[in-house]
């Protein structure tokens, strides 16, 4: 087992004690063992240190000099607020460098004059004199000697009140008194068909690099000591993920018997025939659904594929057999829009609808409450109000969560917690390049439905500039008149946010005034849950000929004569939300079009990223094209879109070593599911999953 020091709380390193333990706990690093796990976000190159007299303008320099003067400047015709610090070279106190920083440096209060400060970064000669703009530092005090470190120094991330020069010494001190009690949680048959090097050696290597060592090399993921914590950490995330799947599919779940008599009636509801794919894909559903172990299945189907009707599907099986089906969606409009799909289809059916979503008023609440705790079978619809404390299920059986990329692992098993083992059909528009499937939903089955229902015409779309405006006005005028519908998206509400960008209150006189003939109304999430539903409902009537609005439209709505999706500063938004953006169009018979307003563009490339929105329809595609630009962060909306947090592990570059990982991971489980030979795995992941991951 690994050594009992290893967990000891970080107070008792030497030098740390209660004060600085406090600040070290805001790194997560509250035992010995976390800080060896806190890697250098950079590293220095201090093997030649300068003096101020020799610098020269370069990308990289490092100094030590001594704090001449150090004030707060106002630049008036900017009217900007600077820091800045004179440092001059002690033997040659006529060489200064001037070091600016336009936002506070926030060890401000510890640039004393006639103090040494070591600085790093890149220097450009400005208006004649040396300069340089928010370099890295270290305060060293009246003493120039106090350098905590010469040679290739690592670079932590920094906290309020603990800076480099302390993070290094404790860093230091854990690293060399401990790293050697680390056991290697990996198994041996893995560590041996990569050939890495032992986890105290790669540890050390990382926190400590030698003098000559090639930097370049060690800072590259590719280097064996930062390839094998890059793998630790997927292999972690890989087998908790593989053994959760496993448990899934060892506990015993519903089996539902085959739809008997609502079936036809069903089919005899809906205005269509499904799809060779939407058939391919319920027939994957049934399947789980009569097994005896639970269903967990993503269906993963472009804009318009026609996902609802096949979540119908799946929850009328589960009805008939007497249960509760939980139906959750994004948005209230969303909730809507599907209760009113379902009650179409299940029409004659007679069974109850109840729905629950957060801004209903209280009395209305406690009824819907009452009936789901009582009523069953029932189709229970509703936001994320559906899996709060207080909602209990009578005989929940079946649960459906749309647009999935909003919801995190952890969200999902609470989810399930809410019956006893229900089957759990998540569906999701955002094509997830498969890259982050492995992350987002690497614990579900997936169904893809990859063709939209027939007599769909591909969108045509076009990217407009700012001078081109009038030209755009014209073409939607054009099939305004011919009795089409349109949306018109907005990035803001009102000019509080930023005055830069349109927003609904400061371009919509314009709309107006340019389409004069036509009746406009806005949308947004301002408005209270009944006005949106009015409008909404007003629009799907064809009373309303544009809807100006913010991107609450973006996922789901349905309204098949709309034909026309204007984007305002297209240039705003991922390729990938532009594309759910156009899904809202295209659902009928009619050609549809995209008008994207692209208003600042920064950069030729985002142009060109723009343009691919013309050239094509494919979801996965322009998803794969975000995910290069943008990275998933912005693809999938940062923390709430249910990433994993890693410390290491970046995507897509380690996507090699994550699918390694996840190969790795299956064979282990499959020897040895409960990792009774591994205890050590066993605990640590225990460990890791209540601190990080599937937060
Ligand atoms: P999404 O997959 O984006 O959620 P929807 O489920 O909203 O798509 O379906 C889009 C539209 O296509 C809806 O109007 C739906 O009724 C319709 N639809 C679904 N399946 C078919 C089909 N097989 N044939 C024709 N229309 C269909
Ligand atoms: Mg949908």
């Amino acid at each position: 087992m690994e050594g009992a020091e290893l967990h000891k709380p970080i107070k008792f390193i030497k030098g740390v004690g209660e004060k600085l333990s406090i600040l070290l706990a805001k790194k997560d690093i509250r035992t010995v063992r976390d800080a060896l796990y806190f890697f250098p976000r950079a590293y220095e190159d201090r093997r030649q240190l300068s003096s101020i007299k020799d610098l020269k303008p370069a990308d990289h320099i490092c100094a030590v000099g001594r704090i001449r003067r150090a004030h707060p400047v106002f630049f008036s015709r900017s009217r900007r607020r600077a820091f800045e610090v004179i440092l001059e070279d002690p033997d040659h106190p006529l060489s200064t460098l001037k070091l600016t920083w336009f936002r506070e440096p926030y060890q401000k209060n510890l640039l004393r004059e006639g103090h040494y400060l070591f600085v790093s970064g890149s220097a450009q000669i400005f208006r004649g004199q040396l300069s340089m703009t928010h370099p890295e530092m270290e305060v060293l005090g009246k003493d120039a000697e106090e350098v905590s470190s010469r040679g290739i120094v690592p670079v932590y991330s920094e906290t309020e009140g603990l800076y480099q020069k302390t993070l290094r010494k404790i860093l230091k001190t854990c690293v060399l008194g401990h790293s050697a009690e680390l056991v290697d949680p990996l198994p041996s048959f893995i560590r041996d068909r990569y050939g890495w090097p032992a986890l105290p050696d790669a540890i050390r290597a990382l926190h400590l690099p030698s003098d000559s060592v090639d930097l370049q090399h060690l800072q590259s993921s590719k280097s064996p000591e930062r390839a094998r914590l890059i793998y630790e950490e997927c292999f972690m995330f890989a087998l908790s993920l593989a053994q959760r799947k496993r448990r899934w599919a060892d506990a015993a779940g519903l089996s539902f018997p085959r739809s008997e008599k609502f079936w036809p009636l069903f089919k005899e509801n809906l205005p269509f025939q499904f799809t060779p794919a939407q058939k391919r894909v319920l027939s994957e559903i049934l399947r789980d659904m009569m097994s005896p172990s639970s269903m967990h299945r993503l269906i993963q189907g472009d804009v318009g594929s026609g996902k609802t009707v096949i979540a119908a599907a799946a929850a009328l099986i589960a009805l008939e057999a007497g249960y509760q089906v939980a139906l959750m969606a994004p948005t209230e409009l969303l909730v809507e829009q599907h209760a009113r799909n379902f009650e179409r289809w299940f029409r004659g059916l007679s069974i109850p609808f109840v729905s629950l979503t957060g801004s209903m008023k209280a009395s209305l609440r406690k009824e819907a409450l009452k009936r789901i705790r009582e009523e069953s079978p029932a189709m229970v619809l509703g936001t994320h109000a559906l899996f709060e404390a207080d909602v209990v299920y009578r005989r929940l059986g079946l649960i459906i969560v749309d647009e999935q990329h909003r919801f995190g692992v952890r969200q999902r098993a609470r989810l399930v917690e809410k019956g006893e083992n229900p089957d759990l059909l998540v569906m999701t528009a955002t094509p997830i390049p498969r890259t982050l499937a492995l992350t987002v939903y690497g614990d579900l089955d997936v169904s893809v439905i990859d063709e939209l229902p027939p007599g769909r015409k591909p969108i045509t779309t076009r990217v407009y500039l700012d001078r081109e405006r009038p030209q755009m006005i014209e073409s939607l005028r054009r099939e305004l008149s011919q009795g089409r519908q349109a949306y018109y998206i907005l990035p803001l509400i009102d000019d509080s946010e930023s005055l830069e960008l349109k927003s609904i209150e400061s371009h919509l006189p314009e709309i107006t005034k340019a389409l004069s003939e036509f009746k406009i109304e806005t949308l947004h999430g301002r408005l209270k849950a009944e006005e949106k539903a009015r409008v909404l409902e007003s629009f799907r009537k064809g009373e309303i000929h544009v809807l100006v609005s913010t991107t609450v439209v973006e996922v789901g709505v349905d309204v098949p004569n709309a034909t026309v999706m204007v984007v305002e500063h297209a240039e705003r938004f991922g390729l990938s939300q532009l594309h759910q953006l156009r899904g809202r169009v295209g659902r009928g018979q009619d050609q549809s079009h995209c008008f994207l307003m692209a208003s600042h563009l920064g950069t030729p490339e985002i142009l060109r990223r723009l343009k691919t929105m013309e050239k094509t329809q494919d979801g996965f595609k322009l998803a794969e094209v975000d995910l290069e630009m943008r990275g998933p962060g912005e693809l999938l909306g940062t923390r709430q879109a249910g990433l994993p947090v890693f410390r290491m592990v970046e995507l897509p570059r380690d996507l090699k070593l994550l699918q390694q990982a996840k190969a790795d991971a299956a064979e282990l489980i499959a020897q040895d599911s409960e990792l009774k030979e591994y205890p050590l795995l066993k605990a640590y992941l225990q460990e890791q999953i209540k601190a990080s991951h599937l937060n």
